[in-house]
């Protein structure tokens, strides 16, 4: 028996990709799709040629991160053309594909998985410096699969998502012990929704309009959260200084010997680019959440 003819057709196409990265999560809702929107957006003011690829067939909501929704594939000679938002970014998702936004994908696993191996075969990306996976949450076959085509070509590693709470690191180490497993390295983890930061300064912006000077409310706000909310101080570990449950990502990445890549905080600015289809920072470099992962990763 020769050798898979499929597999020999992703590794021609992943040759010309340089870096290829999977970002992970243990459960849904933690910003996984948020992180790859904005760490390709990222990559790509600093001019690299990028590729995001969406593979979360379930729910993939990459194309209205990235302002395309209502876009359509167009197929070619060299295969499928991916949408493009720049002339450097290139999307790719199983949402351009379905007539209507509201449809269910329903699928068992081997139709996923032939979908998934067309992605990676069939997506005519060119030359890439960076190619930024979005998988589904968890690990299932899905995701076994497509660590064994991206291993035949080379990959970096994976980056994990997670939020601060317990109930969510819990699935990370689960993560962690998958990718141990399949010896995918781990690039690192993001600790994401961790602490608030806009709120706080339009407190203290709110402080201005009301007494005519700048006083930071920062204090006065979390007191009176200690006291009339105290269940919302708890949801989202504040930052350190306020709450020592802070930090659970950075603990556990210690315990289990990997990377920790930083928090991004809960930020409402975020929410909106990201409903809004667009970068969330000007300036890359303070985009607290593609800038420690970038470090990591454009230094390799
Ligand atoms: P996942 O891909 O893990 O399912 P999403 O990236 O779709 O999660 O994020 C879920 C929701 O949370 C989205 O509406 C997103 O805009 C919002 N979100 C993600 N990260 C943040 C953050 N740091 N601050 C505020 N909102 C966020």
């Amino acid at each position: 028996k020769g050798p898979d003819p499929d597999l020999v057709a992703i590794v021609e196409r992943m040759a010309k990709v340089k870096h290829k990265m999977l970002v992970l999560s243990g459960k849904g809702g933690v910003g996984k799709s948020t992180f790859s929107a904005q760490l390709s957006f990222a990559l790509a003011a600093m001019n690299f040629q990028v590729g995001l690829l969406d593979i979360d067939i379930c729910g993939p909501s990459i194309p209205k991160m990235l302002g395309l929704e209502g876009q359509e594939i167009h197929q070619s000679n060299f295969g499928w053309s991916p949408v493009y938002v720049e002339s450097n970014l290139g999307v790719m998702s199983i949402g351009f594909m379905l007539p209507n936004p509201d449809d269910a994908v329903i699928w068992r696993g081997p139709r996923k998985n032939g979908i998934i191996k067309q992605f990676l075969k069939d997506v005519d990306w060119g030359e890439l410096d960076f190619l930024v996976v979005d998988a589904p949450p968890g690990t299932s076959d899905e995701h076994i699969s497509i660590v064994q085509f991206l291993q035949a070509t080379g990959i970096d590693g994976a980056i994990i998502v997670t939020t601060p709470q317990q109930v969510s690191l819990i699935d990370v180490r689960k993560e962690v012990s998958f990718c141990k497993k399949v010896g995918l390295p781990v690039l690192g983890v993001v600790e994401n929704m961790s602490g608030l930061c806009q709120p706080l300064s339009e407190f203290k912006f709110l402080s201005v309009a009301e007494t005519g000077e700048q006083k930071d409310m920062t204090e006065w706000v979390i007191a009176q959260m200690r006291e009339k909310a105290p269940d919302l101080l708890q949801i989202f570990a504040f930052s350190e200084v306020f709450d020592s449950s802070a930090g659970g990502g950075a603990k556990m990445c210690l315990e289990m010997g990997v990377p920790f890549l930083g928090k991004v905080p809960l930020d409402p600015q975020l929410c909106k680019a990201a409903e809004e289809g667009r970068s969330c920072f000007e300036d890359v470099k303070k985009c607290p959440v593609s800038a420690p992962a970038i470090k990591t990763i454009v230094k390799k």
